[in-house]
């Protein structure tokens, strides 16, 4: 195999070469604090490793304010080009311009490269604080539709003529009566899309032997919308993976032993419960919206925002880009302030994408163990008894020093 350069994707496997490129966009506000920091501890976990045997080959790639500077654009083209051609990236937040024909340059990215998985595990590291009484109970992974829902940017502004004109159809052909006022939103969700999301999260289900996948919808109001996106993902569920997999419906109590339980939950009902009973849920599967809520929700109760990875992933064509789950906190750029377990985690979950788990687990370990160590940053330290607040280079540094210790 090729030792340096691209990574391949042939017969629906990654190939990775030792010493793989990997562009990354350094992101917005905290952007660059975070990165840094992070690039670090990726770095350090690769080499504590495997030596100077593989090593990852970075290349700036520009997307934001740092490319709007540079180039005049917001999301040049030359980024979209690399991330294509290197199949694997990484970023940090990015600001979303205002009046640039983007709705979110995250979504635009998401959307050109159809990244449809969006995939956020929220795990608790003991001794994070939490405001929930057993956050050790929450170890979920979020696969969140990507490409559809109100997401689709589909949407007209009130007091248009094409908005008017719209309601005057719909009133016309369906009898809906839409104040006039209204602005007009619309959401498509699709079987193809709903389904690939679904198999996604059951094949990860399965290949890491989860107890079980539930839909999280709002089916009892949108029944063609939410409804449908539950009845296709149990229509996928039995068609192609009948022998593994046993339904709801089918089962009294627990689930035979081997098999993947396929359950659905309400999203309303399903925020109590994650709080009440975590321990019921594994791994979700559900449309945009909902994911979005689901899993900033669902890592306020593993320490925030700060704390919870995500990636952006097309399983079929072998892209996937990894980013930190939060914004861009505008108020402490450049201050060495901020928390960058998030990035680091991302960078994580993308060595055990490429198939280097061994360094994705020397980082969970560092971090845990400087966790326990309760030399933190501003935002778990203001919560936390007897800690120390730490920059975010230093805390990096420790995550650092902590993985070298075995
Ligand atoms: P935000 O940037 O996530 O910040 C909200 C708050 O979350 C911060 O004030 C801070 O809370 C906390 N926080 C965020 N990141 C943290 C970290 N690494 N460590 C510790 N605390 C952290 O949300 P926002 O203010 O709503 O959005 C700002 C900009 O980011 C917007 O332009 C938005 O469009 C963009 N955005 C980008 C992405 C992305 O690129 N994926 C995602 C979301 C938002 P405290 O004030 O309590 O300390």
């Amino acid at each position: 195999m090729n030792q340096q350069g691209k990574i391949s994707f042939q017969k629906s496997t990654l190939l990775v070469p030792e010493n793989p490129v990997i562009p990354f966009i350094e992101g917005d506000g905290i952007g660059p604090d975070i990165w840094s920091a992070a690039v670090k501890v990726i770095d350090r976990a690769v080499e504590i490793c495997w030596r100077g045997k593989r090593h990852i080959i970075w290349k700036e790639v520009l997307a934001g304010e740092k490319a709007y500077k540079r180039t005049g654009r917001w999301l040049p083209r030359e980024t979209i080009d690399a991330f294509q051609e290197y199949r694997v990236g990484i970023k940090g937040p990015l600001t979303t311009p205002v009046g640039e024909g983007f709705r979110s340059l995250n979504v635009a990215l998401r959307q050109k490269l159809d990244l449809y998985a969006c995939v956020r595990p929220i795990r608790y590291f003991p001794g994070v604080p939490s405001p929930v009484k057993e956050p050790q109970k929450v170890d979920m992974v979020v696969f969140r539709e990507n490409t559809e829902d109100v997401y689709a940017g589909l949407e007209l502004e009130a007091g248009r003529k094409e908005t008017r004109d719209l309601a005057n159809y719909l009133r016309k052909a369906h009898g809906w009566d839409i104040s006039r006022d209204s602005g007009i939103g619309i959401k498509p969700i699709s079987k193809s899309a709903s389904q690939r999301l679904v198999k996604a999260a059951i094949d990860f289900a399965l290949s890491k032997n989860r107890r079980s996948v539930t839909f999280v919808h709002k089916g009892n109001i949108q029944k063609f919308t939410e409804g449908a996106f539950r009845s296709w993902g149990y229509e996928i569920a039995r068609l192609d993976y009948r022998d593994k997999i046993v339904t709801w419906e089918e089962i009294q109590e627990s689930p035979p032993e081997g098999k993947l339980l396929i359950k659905d939950a309400i999203a309303d009902i399903f925020f109590q419960q994650a709080l009440l009973r975590p321990e019921d849920f594994d791994v979700i599967a559900t449309t945009n919206l909902n994911g979005d809520y689901i899993s900033d929700a669902l890592a306020a109760q593993v320490g925030g925002v700060g704390m919870a990875p995500g990636a952006n992933i097309n399983y079929h064509k072998g892209y996937a880009i990894f980013e930190a789950t939060h914004g861009t906190a505008p108020k402490y750029a450049g201050l060495n302030k901020v928390n960058p377990t998030s990035l680091i985690l991302s960078g994580a979950m993308m060595l055990e994408f490429l198939g280097w788990p061994e360094a994705a687990k020397k980082i969970e370990s560092g971090l845990e163990k400087t966790f326990a160590s309760r030399k933190v940053t501003y935002d778990l330290a203001r919560l936390m008894d007897g800690a120390t607040e730490v920059s975010c280079s230093h805390f990096s540094e420790l995550v650092c020093e902590n993985m070298a210790k075995g």
